[in-house]
């Protein structure tokens, strides 16, 4: 089919991509969706099992930052727009080892970029095709007890994953500014929901309770971040992909603030009644009884918030999953999913 739309979808295997790309694909069923994922640590492709058999679906296995491979790519398929996820993203690693986060997020995010850029403007499509860099509140740097980052907030990035995200926002800037290519940024609080890689906050507090071992909590746990339903971060990006206005930054939060230790408490009382059964088991009456402070993280930011009054007014967009719905069914996701591994 020549009128067919297609796009590309980077890190389509991770947290995000693989929540965003069956309700994409769902939505828009005359889609022709090629996902390009490197599978590291963080790719899961058993994620993608309710898409991977659709003849609209294609997994490519590699790099973006591998040159050669994404002119292939650009050169092989008509491709309408990107929808850029791929990238290092756990900030715990980042301070360990920089190195992958500027292969990955900075020099991965200029090569698809440039790549797009020549490919489209070949075709004189440079003003119409889209690519939609997805990114993190983190690169506002953090914020005291009160006020939320604007778009208008300038970067003020803290630690090396927030600095190397930054640096890829403003790549992507630059490539509006400079050709006029059509460029979107969004910047969104943190994610929960199923898939995620276990080694994140929520995964991690639900695993070790289950194991009846400590529940590590940086700091005195006041740390604050804003969390938003992945599917709903999922719709908004449906949304600003197809209506958003060109060189536009949004900001898309839950408008939910929780503190680690309140995250860590709520999630522990959905456990007590989940699966009460462990409690005995480990000689705990409530789950709560694992929470641990830890040595606090190495320069971590207090409190992020965002201010996403533009996407709702521009676009009519709003979260609705209510946290303590969301995070139930999350655990349930999690306890599901463990206790099967654990039979087989
Ligand atoms: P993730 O770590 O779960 O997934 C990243 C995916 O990218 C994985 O599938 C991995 O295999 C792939 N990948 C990594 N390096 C690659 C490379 N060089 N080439 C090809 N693929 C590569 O991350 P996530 O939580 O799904 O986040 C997705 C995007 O959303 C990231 O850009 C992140 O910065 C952003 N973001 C995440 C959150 C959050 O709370 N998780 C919040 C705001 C923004």
């Amino acid at each position: 089919k020549t009128n067919e739309t297609t796009i590309l979808i980077t890190g389509g295997s991770g947290f995000i991509g693989s929540n965003f790309i069956p309700h994409f694909m769902n939505k828009h069923p005359n889609y022709k969706i090629i996902n390009l994922d490197n599978l590291t640590y963080a790719g899961n492709p058993l994620h993608l099992t309710e898409v991977s058999n659709l003849s609209n679906y294609h997994f490519i296995h590699g790099d973006i930052a591998d040159e050669q491979l994404v002119t292939d790519i650009f050169e092989r398929y008509d491709i309408h727009g990107v929808i850029h996820f791929a990238a290092e993203s756990h900030v715990d690693r980042s301070i360990n080892d920089a190195k992958q986060f500027i292969h990955t997020n900075v020099k991965g995010t200029m090569v698809l970029l440039q790549i797009a850029k020549n490919n489209w403007e070949q075709k004189h499509e440079l003003h119409n095709r889209r690519f939609h860099h997805i990114s993190t509140d983190e690169v506002y740097g953090s914020l005291g007890k009160t006020g939320k980052f604007t778009e208008a907030t300038p970067y003020n990035p803290r630690n090396p994953y927030s600095a190397s995200k930054a640096g890829s926002n403003m790549l992507a800037k630059s490539f509006g500014y400079t050709y006029g290519m059509n460029v979107i940024v969004t910047s969104s609080s943190n994610n929960y929901g199923p898939k995620q890689h276990q080694e994140k906050l929520i995964p991690t507090i639900i695993r070790k309770a289950l194991n009846g071992e400590a529940i590590p909590i940086y700091g005195d746990g006041s740390n604050i971040r804003d969390w938003i339903y992945v599917l709903d971060h999922c719709k908004a990006l449906d949304l600003v992909y197809h209506h958003g206005q060109s060189l536009e930054k949004y900001n898309i939060g839950g408008s939910n603030e929780q503190s680690n230790i309140a995250i860590a408490q709520q999630i522990c009382s959905i456990l007590d009644e989940l699966v009460p059964e462990l409690k005995t088991e480990h000689g705990i009456s409530r789950y709560e009884e694992l929470i641990t402070f830890t040595k606090d993280r190495l320069g971590h930011d207090q409190r992020y918030a965002v201010d996403d009054q533009k996407l709702r007014t521009e676009l009519g967009w709003q979260p609705v999953e209510e946290f303590h719905t969301g995070l139930q069914k999350t655990v349930e996701w999690y306890v599901n999913q463990w206790s099967r591994t654990k039979t087989h």
